[in-house]
């Protein structure tokens, strides 16, 4: 159940009865909020005197529910928003990995000519092996926050594990937290102290209830800023990398307040597949497409067979804004 507390209730007084009720307690704007297990039906009586309002919710989809908040939360992200009232499909693009300041900058060329705002680029990779390239860190960073500087970008970055989640959080607009790093609380509760959006990523043996609970623990910790991406899911299939789960962005649609992107480029596996899914999932209506492109993607460092080149990348690209506009909606 999720509590609204009166206004005069006073934060010792706020964080007393959540403990007493076992709840989580957070404050949004001047807003304190409890949250019980969904198992909690009816009001506490020790609550009463103290609640504007409350909801009982079904299950531990609460804050991210729609049953909760109506329509998608508004997140702003430099000078455009994405869900609120705003229609707008956001398309996040850029290379795997940062590999080198040449590689970067081509690509940001290609992402300024198109007025996309948003540039992405891996600096501490989840590899499977060990024995692969890992990503350049710290000194990526500060290559995207140069790159931010000279155009203007949005910067996306990921966090691998929590020993560089400040140093992310601190210098990227956008924190990514990849599928395998989805379950690390961590991250997640230091994710949930910060106020910068935050975009989660679908495990790919994740169930859309463990999901969407995960991004639970970021809301419930007063960072109303997150973002749901749909990667692709493991399934018996192996002809493709992943399958992406347009079933479940439409579950995520209509029972979440949180902005859906989806990642055809991961779940894909291939770039032959990535322009076809990306006009599926800008049809579908989501606020945001994840796209992985590359100068020379035969030669990069990871990701390799699924990264757009950058005339495939334009081509696709062109394709976009008229099928956004069919549903009325607008590529950004
Ligand atoms: C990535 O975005 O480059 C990545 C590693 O994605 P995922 O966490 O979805 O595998
Ligand atoms: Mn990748």
């Amino acid at each position: 159940m999720i509590i609204h507390l009166k206004k005069e209730t006073t934060s010792d007084q706020a964080a007393s009865l959540g403990q007493k009720l076992e709840a989580i307690h957070f404050k949004t704007g001047d807003q304190d909020i409890l949250v019980t297990s969904a198992k909690v039906k009816e009001l506490p009586k020790e609550a009463a005197s103290y609640t504007d309002e409350f909801f009982p919710m079904e299950t531990d989809i609460q804050l991210a529910s729609s049953t909760y908040k109506d329509g998608k939360r508004s997140i702003q992200l430099g000078k455009n928003a994405i869900g609120g009232d705003s229609n707008n499909t956001m398309l996040i693009a850029g290379p795997c990995s940062i590999e080198s300041w040449e590689q970067i900058t081509e690509v940001a060329e290609v992402l300024k000519k198109n007025n996309i705002t948003t540039l992405r680029a891996g600096c501490f990779k989840p590899r499977t092996s060990p024995y692969t390239f890992q990503g350049l860190g710290e000194e990526g960073i500060k290559m995207l926050v140069e790159v931010r500087k000279q155009y203007g970008f949005n910067i996306i970055t990921e966090v691998k594990d929590s020993s560089h989640v400040d140093l992310v959080i601190e210098n990227a607009d956008i924190v990514q937290i990849g599928a395998k790093a989805m379950y690390d609380q961590s991250i997640l509760r230091r994710c949930g102290e910060s106020r910068k959006p935050i975009l989660l990523k679908r495990g790919f043996g994740t169930t859309l209830q463990e999901f969407v609970q995960a991004a639970e623990f970021i809301l419930s910790g007063g960072n109303e800023n997150v973002i749901l991406c749909e990667r692709g899911i493991r399934t018996f299939e192996t002809k493709t990398r992943f399958t992406l789960d347009l079933c479940g962005v439409a579950f995520l649609k209509e029972y979440t307040n949180l902005p859906i992107v989806v990642d055809p480029s991961h779940a894909m596996g291939y770039r032959y597949g990535v322009a076809d899914l990306t006009r599926a999932s800008v049809a579908m209506g989501v606020e945001g497409l994840l796209i992985e492109c590359h100068p020379t993607p035969e030669k990069a460092k990871s990701d390799a067979a699924q990264q757009l080149n950058l005339k495939e990348f334009q081509e696709m690209y062109d394709t976009l804004q008229p099928i956004a506009a069919a549903i009325g909606r607008k590529m950004i």
